[in-house]
């Protein structure tokens, strides 16, 4: 007995003329999430996806993956049959028979898209109600709060027999909407950024500096471990690691103590913005967050982001660091982001970081780095970690 998944689009279906596009993207993604896990036959119709398994595969790994792709609200593994009451009862029996010996109440929920199907959803829903009710006779039915609904879809080209839906990853699928460069730390926040606009249907490049030997190997590593948790929400991943000590070594040497971070974060921007253009990518993303540390007061990010020309992404900006921490965790990697290894950042921290700076002030702390040398050096000593996806 083979059974399948359904997967229920999500805001695709208000797309309108583009919808095809958006689906099209949507199927393309799931087509290579499922690739480990053995072939499928995966088409859409009326906005749900249906995958259905060749011999052989791995069906619980393919229902892991599919729950975290973009671009779908619901996800649920079902068994079609016949659209007939009795196919639907016998397969109900068969299919979720263990369920249904198991549960102390249950109902039948009837769904009906294939609008010419003679009986009502209702009169369906009794009708299958009545003989399971028979079939199990221990089992009370309660149509208010049931231990377990089993739903029937009446589509156009079958039934579809399953326990209820769970939660899909939501958002739009990834690379519908452009792409952009992320600045990935070893942080807590960074991850959570990155998720939330790869779930907006955005291709990411991660960019990740690296001090090293004031930073470890293993902080590199970090990095590219995170990237690695993320290809499951965002498909395959090519992270750009700059080297950026030389840049780290003469802003020490060349200014005041109090705008080591500011002048740091400005490199960090300008490089990112130099390879989001080798990319063709619209736009940055970074975990800043109002307030949470003295590099991100309003006045803080208008010197970051002076100069630049792309629109800097903040989705983080106005979230309390516990509800970061949530989303953290439930994207899993938090536990990756919480090992010891130090970021650049923390290397050259000011003992007091100016607060509130002034643009003038930093332009003037600045002024006798040779920018446009060490961001080129930087660009070129760049190299490409591929994470496939
Ligand atoms: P995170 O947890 O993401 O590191 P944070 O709260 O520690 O964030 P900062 O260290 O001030 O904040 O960094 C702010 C943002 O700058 C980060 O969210 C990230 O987008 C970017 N960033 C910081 N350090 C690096 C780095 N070494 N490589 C790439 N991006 C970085
Ligand atoms: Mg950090």
């Amino acid at each position: 007995m083979n059974d399948m998944i359904l997967l229920k689009q999500g805001e695709i279906i208000l797309k309108g003329q583009n919808r095809r596009f958006f689906e099209d993207k949507l199927l393309a993604n799931i087509r290579r999430r499922l690739k480990p896990f053995g072939g499928f036959r995966v088409y859409a119709a009326q906005s749900t996806v249906y995958i259905e398994p060749e011999a052989g595969c791995d069906m619980d790994g393919a229902f892991e993956a599919v729950q975290s792709v973009f671009g779908v609200v619901g996800v649920t593994r079902a068994m079609a049959c016949e659209k007939d009451g009795d196919a639907i009862f016998e397969t109900a029996k068969r299919y979720l028979g263990e369920e249904l010996s198991e549960a102390g109440s249950f109902k039948v929920e009837t769904k009906r898209s294939d609008k010419r199907f003679p009986m009502s959803s209702i009169a369906l829903s009794q009708y299958v109600g009545g003989l399971l009710a028979d079939a199990y006779p221990e089992v009370r039915v309660d149509v208010r709060a049931p231990d377990l609904t089993v739903h029937v879809e009446v589509r156009e080209n079958a039934a579809y027999i399953h326990a209820g839906a769970l939660p899909g990853a939501g958002g739009l699928p990834v690379g519908c909407n452009g792409s952009a460069v992320t600045l990935l730390s070893g942080g807590i926040d960074s991850p959570v950024s990155s998720y939330m606009i790869a779930r907006r249907g955005i291709h990411l490049v991660p960019v990740h500096f690296f001090s090293f030997p004031y930073t470890s190997e293993q902080a590199r590593e970090k990095v590219v471990s995170l990237a690695r948790i993320l290809t499951k929400y965002c498909g395959r991943l090519a992270v750009e690691v700059v080297p950026f000590t030389r840049i780290q070594e003469e802003i020490r040497a060349k200014c005041p103590e109090a705008y080591f971070t500011l002048i740091m974060r400005r490199f960090m921007m300008r490089i990112s913005e130099q390879i989001a253009e080798m990319h063709g990518c619209g736009a940055l993303v970074t975990g800043e967050n109002l307030g949470q540390v003295a590099s991100q007061t309003m006045e803080a990010l208008r010197v970051t982001e002076d100069g630049l020309s792309l629109p800097v992404l903040r989705p983080l900006i106005g979230m309390d660091k516990s509800d970061i921490v949530a989303l953290a965790r439930r994207i899993g990697t938090f536990e990756t982001s919480i090992l010891p290894y130090e970021d650049c950042c923390t290397v050259f921290t000011p003992r007091h970081p100016r607060t509130r700076p002034r643009l003038e002030d930093v332009l003037e702390a600045e002024r006798t780095l040779d920018y446009p040398a060490l961001i080129g050096e930087a660009v070129q000593s760049k190299y490409t970690a591929r994470l496939d996806g």
